[in-house]
């Protein structure tokens, strides 16, 4: 009966770093060795004063259905952090809580875009953007970038890209997955070409704005007077708190997209889960200092990492300024055979790594970008090295 299935969810394709990290699973379970560097997922556990938080909550009876938005109290943290870190204003019908930042990311694209759309992606993106876009209808325009302009969107290719179709922009700042951070001068120069084309929203993805390495500062596209109306800031606490599982995402935006955003997901999946609500509360509220000792370890494996990648000939590293995630161009072994083995795309070579090395990484084509495949270093010190010596041996 699958051919009674809608052509929409024919279409969709399923999310590759979900499916390469259940494929991991799969061979694991089968009782192969595989080093799994394929999921953006912290390997820390949740931070203690935040577990006891949602203890204190399952303790004060909090089970009942939660305000569609989310729960007065977690607004009013998300509107502090929104000022303490990104100089924002917002009031608290401009902010509604998710189920992670994939839900944020999926109530905007219904809100937003009717069928025919353009949305804006400079590649490479985060995996979903453009099955979430596609989904609502809308057309992704991947935007090429190179590695050697850090895999940043320059002015004039934005401009170039923009039609009388285009209805918005979408990127992550740090990028997942290629680690770049736009500067505040850098989206000053696309915000520049966004004056033009009045038409245009922005989501600003920075799900990853803590996980910086302090060269670059983060800057919101939201922090410019001119864009304030116009940007959609979508965060997360995922990846800068370790609660991947916890499920909590939340956007701070113009009114009439937030409150259409709160109108969806009445519709769909109700207020986002009541315990995890409230010990985000205490997340946000603490200082992002407290989760500073996570930074300063991705950071000492980023550094590990790239010595590694950067000893294996055919590997050309960009310098990740922040996520956790590096995105190795590999188009150098495009062409070649090894071990009888021909590698023609990116897709090739994940799958003969993980076949041949027993590592698991996701393919570049999954992110719009098919020169290189995203390498995941949220993992130990032994599981890397031991991992790229694996895929060194083989390649
Ligand atoms: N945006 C980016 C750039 C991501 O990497 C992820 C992955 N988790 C998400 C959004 C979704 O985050 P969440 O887990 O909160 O749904
Ligand atoms: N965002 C993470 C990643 O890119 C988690 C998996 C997912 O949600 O796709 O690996």
């Amino acid at each position: 009966m699958s051919n009674q299935l809608s052509e929409r969810i024919k279409n969709l394709v399923p999310s590759a770093t979900l499916e390469m990290a259940a494929k991991a699973r799969e061979l694991r379970a089968a009782g192969k060795d595989i080093i799994g560097l394929s999921l953006g997922e912290p390997d820390f556990n949740t931070p203690d004063y935040i577990k006891a938080a949602a203890i204190q909550a399952v303790n004060d009876g909090y089970n009942s259905y939660t305000p569609v938005d989310g729960y007065v109290e977690l607004k009013d943290a998300i509107i502090t952090k929104f000022k303490r870190d990104n100089n924002l204003d917002y009031g608290r019908s401009q902010i509604v809580v998710s189920t992670g930042a994939k839900q944020a990311l999926y109530n905007i694209a219904q809100s937003c875009l009717d069928e025919g759309d353009e949305v804006i992606l400079p590649c490479p993106y985060w995996v979903s953007y453009s099955d979430i876009v596609k989904l609502a209808g809308g057309v992704p325009v991947e935007v090429a970038t190179s590695i050697e302009n850090d895999f940043k969107m320059t002015p004039a290719q934005l401009e170039a890209a923009i039609t009388p179709k285009t209805k918005m922009l979408w990127y992550s700042s740090p990028c997942n997955p290629s680690g770049s951070i736009y500067s505040k001068a850098e989206l000053r120069g696309l915000a520049d070409v966004l004056q033009k084309h009045p038409q245009v929203i922005v989501v600003s993805d920075e799900i990853y704005e803590h996980i910086n390495y302090g060269v670059t500062e983060h800057a919101s596209m939201a922090s410019f007077d001119d864009m304030y109306d116009r940007t959609v800031t979508v965060n997360g606490v995922a990846k800068a708190f370790a609660m991947t599982g916890w499920r909590i995402g939340y956007i701070g935006a113009p009114e009439y997209i937030a409150r259409a955003c709160n109108k969806l997901q009445g519709q769909v999946t109700s207020g986002a889960n009541c315990i995890a609500q409230r010990a985000v509360i205490t997340a946000l509220l603490e200082p992002p200092s407290r989760v500073q000792y996570m930074v300063d370890e991705f950071k000492n494996r980023r550094k590990l990492i790239l010595e590694l990648l950067n000893g294996i000939p055919g590997f050309k590293c960009n310098e990740p300024q922040g996520a956790f995630y590096v995105y190795p161009d590999i188009s150098a072994y495009f062409g070649k055979t090894l071990n009888g083995k021909k590698i023609n795309n990116a897709s090739d070579f994940a799958l003969y790594i993980l076949e041949e090395a027993n590592v698991a990484t996701v393919t570049g084509d999954a992110f719009g970008n098919g020169n290189s495949i995203r390498i995941s270093y949220a993992a130990s010190v032994e599981e890397i090295k031991e991992a790229i010596a694996r895929i060194a041996a083989v390649v």
